[in-house]
C-alpha cells in the first residue's frame, strides 16, 4: 500500500512520461528530473514533486509506471479493432544515414514512442575497417539496450596490448590494456571527453557492428523502423522549408536521378543527419564546414593474418608507428612525422593503415604495385614483423568486395559550422558524428564519439516534448555535439604535429578548440588557418617557429 506521498509522486512520474514519452527510452534521473522541471514552469500539477524525490526512489517509481503503462498497451492493443493500430498515431522522425549511428539513433527514436524512417544509400555493410571500440561507447550502448551492449561485447575481440613502435629511437614500448568492464549503463559517459578519456574495449569488424545493429533493429522494431533505400534529398521550399525526398538510383548512366517524397506530407518530430563527413544535406542546407587539419594522405587495408604477438585467438592488439624523418622541404620543416596504425581483430585480419611518404599528394599516380610495395614495407614496421611473412598472408582494401587491394585515402580534420538548424515551420534538423566534426583514424574515436551523440540526440527529443522552444533545444543540443566534436579533434590533433612535450601538446589541443570556436563564432578565416595563425605566435613547438604541420 502506497502512502499518499508515493502515491502522489507515481502519478507525477506517470504524467511526465505521458507528456514526454522520450523519457520511456532514457533511464537517466537526471533527463526526468530536466523534463519534470520544464513541464513544473508551465504548472503541470506535480512536476514540482519529482525535484525533492531522491534518486532510488525516482528510479523505482519509473519501472512500475513503466511497468503498468506497458501492461495496459498490451490490454488496449489485443482490444483494439486492426484499423486502429498505434503506428498512425505515434509522430515520425527522420534519420538520414544508416551506419551504426543513424541505426542507433533510429532505435532510441522508436523506443521512445515514434515511428522512424532511416535513410541510407548503401545496400550492404561493406566497411571492412576494424574499429577499436571505447568503454565508454559500450556503456552508452548499455542505455540504448543491455541486451545489444551484450552482443557487441561479445563479438569485440577484447584488447591485449598497445604498442609504441618509435623508429627514430629504434625503442618499441608496449603497455597491457586494463581489462575492460562489463557494459554498464550507470557508467556511460556524460560528455565527449569522458568518452575519450574511457578505457580501450577491444576491437570489431566496422561491418559486423553494423550488421549486428541491423539485426537488433529489424528484429526489436519491425512495425515502428522503416528502412528507404537512397540518399535523402531536403527540396528547399520558397519559404524556407523542406519537402523531405528520397534520391534513388537512376535506372541508367545518363538518366537523371528520381526523387520521391518520404514522409508523404507528414511533418517531422525530428530529422537526424548522420551522413558522415561527406554529408550532403547539410551541403544543401547551407551550413558551411571548413579544415581543422591539413590533409594527410594514407593507405588502408586488411592483412589476412592474425598478431602473433597476442597471447591466444580472440585477443587483440594495438600498434602505433612514429617515425619522423628529417625533410628539407621548401618551408624548411624541422620534421615530417610519419605513422602508422594497426588494429588486429584477433581472428581475421590486421587492420593497417600507413601514412604516405612526404611528396605524395592528390595528383601522385602510384601503380597498385607501388602503393602495395611501400604499403607492406611500412606494414612490416608498425607489425614488428618481416615484409615476406605480411606479403604472403595477403592483403586487401578498405572495403569487403572482390578484388579490393589497400587504397590511399586523404585524412583531414574538419568542422561544421552549425550542428543544428531549425526551419521556419518549427523542425529542428540535428546534425551529428562526422557530419559535424572530423578528425584522425589515428584518434581511433570517431565512431565512438558518433555513437555516443545517440544521447543528446535523446535529450533533444525531450525537450521538444517537454515543451522547450525548438530554437533553445536546438541551440542546447548544438552545445552538446559541439563538446563532443572538440573531444575528438583534441585527441587526433597531435597527428599532424611533430612531436611535442605533454605540456605542449595541451596547449596545442587549447589553441585548436579556440580556433574552431573563434571560427564558428566570427567566421572568416578556417580554424586551421587561425590555428597556424596562433602556433606562430606563441611559438608551442620546438624552435625555429612553432609548428609546422606534418605533410
Ligand atoms: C580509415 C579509418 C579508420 C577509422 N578507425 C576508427 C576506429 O578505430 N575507431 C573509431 O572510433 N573511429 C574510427 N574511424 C572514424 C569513424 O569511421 C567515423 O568517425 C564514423 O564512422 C562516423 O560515423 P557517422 O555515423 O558520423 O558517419 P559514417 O559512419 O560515415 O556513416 C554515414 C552514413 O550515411 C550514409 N549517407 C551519406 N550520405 C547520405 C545521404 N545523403 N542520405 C542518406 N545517407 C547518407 C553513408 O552511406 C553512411 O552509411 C576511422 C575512420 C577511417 C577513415
Amino acid at each position: 500500500m502506497k502512502t499518499n506521498r508515493e502515491a502522489a509522486i507515481h502519478n507525477a512520474v506517470r504524467t511526465v512520461l505521458e507528456r514526454v514519452p522520450a523519457l520511456r527510452a532514457d533511464p537517466r534521473t537526471q533527463s526526468l528530473r530536466s523534463a519534470a522541471a520544464q513541464l513544473a514552469k508551465k504548472g503541470v500539477p506535480g512536476a514540482r514533486l519529482i525535484a525533492r524525490a531522491t534518486d532510488p526512489v525516482l528510479d523505482i517509481t519509473r519501472s512500475e509506471v513503466l511497468r503498468d503503462t506497458f501492461n495496459a498497451e498490451k490490454r488496449t492493443h489485443a482490444a483494439a479493432p486492426a484499423s486502429q493500430t498505434p503506428k498512425a498515431a505515434r509522430p515520425t522522425a527522420l534519420v538520414s544515414g544508416g551506419s551504426m549511428t543513424g541505426m542507433l539513433t533510429a532505435a532510441l527514436l522508436a523506443k521512445s514512442g515514434q515511428n522512424v524512417v532511416i535513410v541510407e544509400p548503401r545496400p550492404q555493410h561493406i566497411r571492412d575497417v576494424r574499429f577499436s571500440l571505447r568503454q565508454g561507447m559500450i556503456d552508452t550502448v548499455a542505455l540504448v539496450d543491455p541486451t545489444l551492449a551484450k552482443e557487441l561485447a561479445e563479438h569485440a575481440a577484447r584488447s591485449q596490448f598497445a604498442k609504441l613502435v618509435d623508429v627514430e629511437n629504434g625503442t618499441a614500448r608496449k603497455s597491457p590494456y586494463d581489462r575492460p568492464d562489463r557494459p554498464d549503463p550507470e557508467n556511460a559517459p556524460d560528455t565527449g571527453q569522458e568518452l575519450v578519456d574511457s578505457g580501450q574495449f577491444g576491437v570489431l569488424i566496422a561491418r559486423e557492428l553494423e550488421s549486428l545493429i541491423e539485426k537488433y533493429v529489424r528484429k526489436t522494431f519491425p512495425d515502428q523502423i522503416q528502412f528507404v533505400e537512397g540518399k535523402l534529398h531536403p527540396a528547399k521550399q520558397p519559404d524556407g522549408n523542406v519537402i523531405w525526398q528520397v534520391e534513388k538510383p537512376a535506372a541508367s548512366k545518363d538518366a537523371p536521378p528520381v526523387y520521391e517524397d518520404l514522409l508523404k506530407g507528414i511533418k517531422p518530430s525530428l530529422v537526424v543527419v548522420a551522413e558522415g563527413a561527406h554529408s550532403s544535406t547539410r551541403d544543401a542546407l547551407g551550413i558551411a564546414t571548413a579544415p581543422t587539419t591539413q590533409p594527410q594522405f594514407w593507405t588502408g587495408g586488411v592483412i589476412h593474418k592474425r598478431d602473433d604477438k597476442v597471447r591466444h585467438a580472440g585477443l587483440s592488439s594495438t600498434r602505433f608507428l612514429i617515425d619522423e624523418k628529417p625533410t628539407t622541404d621548401a618551408k624548411g620543416s624541422p620534421t615530417t612525422l610519419q605513422s602508422g596504425l594497426g588494429l588486429s581483430d584477433g581472428h581475421k585480419g590486421l587492420w593497417t593503415t600507413v601514412q604516405m611518404p612526404p611528396g605524395y599528394g592528390p595528383d601522385t599516380k602510384w601503380s597498385q604495385e607501388q602503393i602495395n610495395d611501400y604499403y607492406f614495407q611500412r606494414a612490416a614496421l608498425v607489425w614488428q614483423t618481416s615484409e615476406e611473412k605480411l606479403r604472403a598472408a595477403g592483403a586487401s582494401g578498405p572495403f569487403a568486395t572482390p578484388g579490393s587491394q589497400p587504397t590511399p585515402f586523404v585524412l583531414q580534420g574538419k568542422a561544421a559550422k552549425e550542428a543544428a538548424r531549425v526551419l521556419p515551420d518549427g523542425t529542428v534538423v540535428a546534425l551529428m558524428g562526422d557530419a559535424v566534426q572530423s578528425s584522425t583514424s589515428l584518434g581511433a574515436a570517431g565512431m565512438n564519439i558518433a555513437i555516443s551523440e545517440v544521447m543528446p540526440v535523446l535529450t533533444l527529443m525531450e525537450s521538444l516534448q517537454s515543451g522547450v522552444s525548438p530554437k533553445k533545444a536546438a541551440a542546447s543540443y548544438q552545445e552538446q555535439i559541439f563538446e563532443h566534436g572538440g573531444a575528438w579533434s583534441a585527441d587526433g590533433v597531435q597527428w599532424f604535429y611533430p612531436r611535442m612535450s605533454e605540456t605542449k601538446e595541451q596547449k596545442l589541443i587549447n589553441a585548436e578548440l579556440r580556433a574552431i570556436a573563434d571560427w564558428r563564432k566570427r567566421g572568416g578565416a578556417s580554424p586551421l588557418e587561425r590555428l597556424e595563425k596562433i602556433l606562430a605566435k606563441v611559438h608551442i613547438a620546438a624552435p625555429p617557429i612553432g609548428l609546422e604541420p606534418a605533410r
